[in-house]
């Protein structure tokens, strides 16, 4: 049964202004979106201040509204100001609801608030026939997140909980399966037999906006490599599913995360941005990491010698997320680059952020008498090969109202990526400086055999 209504807890945020509102806006305007959003936050806000930011939001989004699908989700939209910890807040929202048969409540709320609203949805009798939506943080580690879903279960079966990584329903994310089993040319090399190492950067080339006072109790290892990097390690590294079913698929993401070692501390390097400890709200001798690099292994027959390395930090020389493939050298060398070194290997690229494309750099014969190769590169810009796709909200939404679980994370599966993270959680080591503008300290250099530097946007 499709959602037949949409509650918003924490309306008056960042979360709902940056992408819920433009994802409703887009799903009203594809007709997947005509039934009541419920705005719910402490403000006081009336339902024509909702309207007003719904259309700053959605205009920030696009650029431009078409005013009659904007019209459409504005006369759904309405507000309901109160306490999480008042019943009253959720008896007016019950009121709401009447007729609803399978509401859909998204949490963008602090996670400290999860609990009290989710006790509040289970006393007004709303949790038993609604859906939740949850976003990480789920939890600070593992103990935490055992906690979260204790919370959750106690209100929701889990049929009904959405875990969203948006890292799952980016459309070049998910790209990254159909690349490895809808095409015949790559999947028989996938393995160790042909690939030499495994690159991941997540790089910002922006500080914390703002929001260092937040940053500062994250850090980069929850903020983004507990969940994004690791979500895009286990689409890279998982077996084949056994069917093409949303199980088959959940189970074999969370298979290739049970077989990854913990991180260890020792091939790992935190780093800190200089000028960081300067931001309000940071604390003067804070450790948190603006910065991590790391070196992964899959424990797995396929993957047996084929290091992961990983990395991700703020203030880097640009915007970029990227997969670098490396794969071996020839098996016998009978081709030379010019000068007579060593050929470098072939490397495929998957861009996954904005500008997402595959480039694949392969050896051609260099131009004139010499037998001697030289990279070149074959490249596919998706935006240009493949045209518009949806913005990861507006899918992961619509799936959501749907009851289709394919890109949302398993309880287990989260548990599995707290588990490999904990070791290089809140460790006592000083984080190494580093410059805003570089790729982080000298020691993550060290670390791989050779980072390949993303191409930036
Ligand atoms: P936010 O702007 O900091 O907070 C959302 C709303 O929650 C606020 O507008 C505020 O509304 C309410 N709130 C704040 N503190 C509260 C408290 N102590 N008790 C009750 N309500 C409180 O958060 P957000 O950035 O929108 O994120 C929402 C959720 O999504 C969080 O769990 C966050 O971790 C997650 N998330 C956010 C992003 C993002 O891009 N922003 C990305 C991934 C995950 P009122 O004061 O009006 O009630």
């Amino acid at each position: 049964v499709r959602s037949d209504a949409v509650v918003l807890f924490g309306v008056t945020g960042d979360l709902v202004s940056k992408k819920l509102f433009p994802a409703l806006y887009e799903l009203t305007r594809r007709n997947r979106l005509d039934v009541p959003v419920i705005g719910v936050a402490r403000s006081p806000w009336d339902d024509q201040q909702l309207v007003t930011t719904a259309r700053k939001s959605v205009f920030e989004a696009n650029d431009e509204i078409d005013d009659e699908t904007f019209d459409a989700l504005a006369g759904n939209l309405s507000m309901i100001s109160g306490d999480y910890a008042d019943p009253v807040t959720y008896q007016r929202l019950a009121e709401r609801l009447r007729g609803a048969e399978r509401p859909i409540f998204y949490l963008a709320i602090p996670p400290a608030v999860f609990g009290s609203v989710v006790e509040g949805l289970a006393a007004a009798g709303l949790a038993e026939r609604g859906r939740v939506i949850v976003e990480k943080p789920f939890g600070r580690d593992l103990e935490s997140s055992h906690e979260l879903d204790r919370t959750l279960r106690a209100a929701f079966d889990p049929e009904r909980v959405f875990r969203i990584d948006h890292y799952l329903g980016k459309e070049a994310v998910e790209g990254l399966y159909a690349f490895r089993f809808a095409n015949r040319l790559f999947e028989p090399l996938w393995n160790s037999e042909h690939i030499d190492n495994i690159q991941v950067t997540l790089a910002e080339g922006f500080g914390t906006q703002g929001r260092a006072g937040f940053y500062d109790t994250v850090g980069a290892t929850r903020d983004v490599l507990q969940n994004h990097i690791l979500q895009v390690v286990a689409l890279i590294g998982m077996e084949p599913p056994v069917a093409d079913t949303t199980d088959a698929f959940r189970e074999a993401e969370v298979a290739v995360l049970r077989q990854i070692e913990p991180l260890s501390p020792e091939s790992t390097v935190r780093g800190q941005y200089v000028g960081y400890r300067d931001e309000p709200g940071v604390r003067p001798d804070s450790n948190t990491e603006t910065f991590v690099a790391t070196r992964l292994t899959v424990n797995s027959r396929r993957w047996a010698g084929v290091p992961f390395y990983l990395r991700t930090g703020k203030s880097l020389p640009g915007t970029a997320t990227e997969v670098v493939v490396e794969f071996k050298q020839p098996q016998r060398s009978l081709v030379r680059a010019e000068g007579g070194a060593a050929v470098t290997a072939n490397l495929l690229r998957f861009r996954l952020g904005r500008g997402d494309g595959i480039t694949m750099s392969i050896q051609a014969k260099s131009p004139g008498a010499e037998v001697a190769s030289r990279p070149v590169d074959l490249s596919v810009d998706f935006g240009a090969a493949l045209g518009h796709r949806q913005e990861a909200y507006e899918r992961l939404l619509d799936d959501a109202m749907d009851g289709h679980h394919l890109r949302f994370a398993r309880e287990e599966t989260i548990q599995q990526e707290w588990r490999i993270v904990e070791p290089i959680l809140d460790l006592a080591a000083p984080v190494q400086p580093y410059d805003k503008g570089s790729w982080g300290p000298a020691d993550a250099d060290a670390l791989a055999d050779g980072w390949h530097t993303p191409q930036l946007r």
